[in-house]
């Protein structure tokens, strides 16, 4: 495993996991810490950091810190969907304390893309009216740029906390928009634990396996505040439709939640499938669930256990044929885009109004 797969920048997928938590020194998630989430259910919340930390507050119901965010610098996609879906999870524990960052320094920083800061605000009301439909409480979130003057004086803070030796160690380059975007980032991890906040405690942050070099980062520098270490939930990576990682640079590769039904039809229609050459093959030899894209979008987002279970079973008895299992999907897409959009539609002028004042 090179670092050039867990670098938080690259569209490059992850393919051998185990020896990521080996090399890492990552935690397998494993049955007893499993709570009742399909994304726990079904494996795809992998590996932790000290997740037993928060499992056991959760149980004892002791209060601990949860914290995500989105960077607002393209269009959510599906892949996006899962941390937030993690977060609206948490956020229903009676004693967790929330904080969702619409993170529009970060996108700034550290995207080329953005010749002006005035740019990310387009994506940071999009994303948030997303956000929002997704389930997100307006309560939780915050914008960096809005930030309070204590947030950003522990952030100027913390930045003497780490040396460019360790930042080169740990990203294997030295990119003045990135460390800042970095910066800001291991600030909103850990500020929730200032006691102008929520005071030291335990805390969760969902993410996905290539964002473990801010894990780590963040974790050493919350040792030198003698701060609790922030616990870490990985998951899975979605990989994109076309056998690669889910990627809003690639389109072709994910499915955005804006996407009209037309362009979700032809997305699924040239999906990446474990469908075999024929007709009579498929119905002889089954097909492959386990590298199919249909399967695994399915495994990620659809609710009911039972209708993925089946589409597993179906596919690998050769009882199910891939243009039938891409109708499902299509299907199961179009009816929740078509009832987020209206929730979008609803959240757009709180997040306006969010953004811009
Ligand atoms: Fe994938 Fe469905 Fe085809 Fe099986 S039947 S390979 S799950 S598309």
């Amino acid at each position: 495993m090179t670092k050039e797969a867990f670098n938080p920048w690259s569209s490059k997928s992850i393919k051998n996991y185990e020896a990521a938590f080996d090399e890492f020194g990552l935690k397998k998630i494993d049955n007893k810490l499993k709570l009742d989430h399909h994304l726990f259910r079904r494996n795809i919340i992998i590996a932790h950091r000290d997740f037993d930390k928060v499992f056991n507050r959760i149980k004892n119901k002791k209060p601990f810190i949860q914290m995500t965010g989105i960077a607002s610098s393209g269009k959510l996609h599906f892949g996006h969907k899962s941390i937030i879906d993690m977060f609206t999870f948490f956020s229903k524990f009676q004693n967790s304390r929330n904080y969702f960052a619409i993170s529009d320094i970060d996108a700034y920083c550290s995207r080329e893309k953005f010749k002006s800061f005035e740019e990310t605000k387009e994506y940071a009301i999009e994303n948030l009216a997303n956000v929002l439909a997704l389930g997100v409480k307006k309560k939780y979130v915050y914008v960096q740029s809005k930030k309070e003057s204590k947030y950003y004086s522990f952030i100027f803070e913390l930045s003497k906390k780490i040396t460019r030796k360790s930042f080169e160690a740990t990203y294997g380059h030295i990119d003045l928009g990135k460390i800042q975007a970095s910066l800001i980032q291991y600030g909103d991890i850990l500020h929730p634990q200032l006691k102008d906040y929520e005071g030291k405690m335990p805390s969760l942050t969902g993410i996905a396996l290539d964002q473990d070099p801010h894990a780590k980062i963040t974790r050493d520098i919350a040792r030198k505040f003698k701060l609790e270490l922030p616990s870490f939930i990985y998951l899975l990576h979605q990989s994109g439709l076309k056998d690669s990682k889910m990627s809003a640079s690639k389109p072709e590769t994910a499915i955005f939640l804006d996407d009209s039904n037309i362009e979700i039809k032809k997305k699924i229609q040239h999906a990446f499938t474990g469908g075999r050459d024929t007709v009579e093959e498929q119905k002889r030899l089954g097909g492959d669930p386990e590298i199919c894209k249909i399967h695994e979008f399915l495994l990620f987002h659809h609710l009911k256990d039972k209708f993925v279970k089946e589409i597993y079973d179906r596919c690998r008895s050769g009882n199910l044929l891939c243009g039938e299992c891409k109708q499902l999907c299509t299907d199961f897409i179009i009816d929740f885009l078509e009832k987020h959009r209206e929730k979008v539609k609803k959240n757009r002028k709180i997040a306006e109004k969010i953004i811009n004042n």
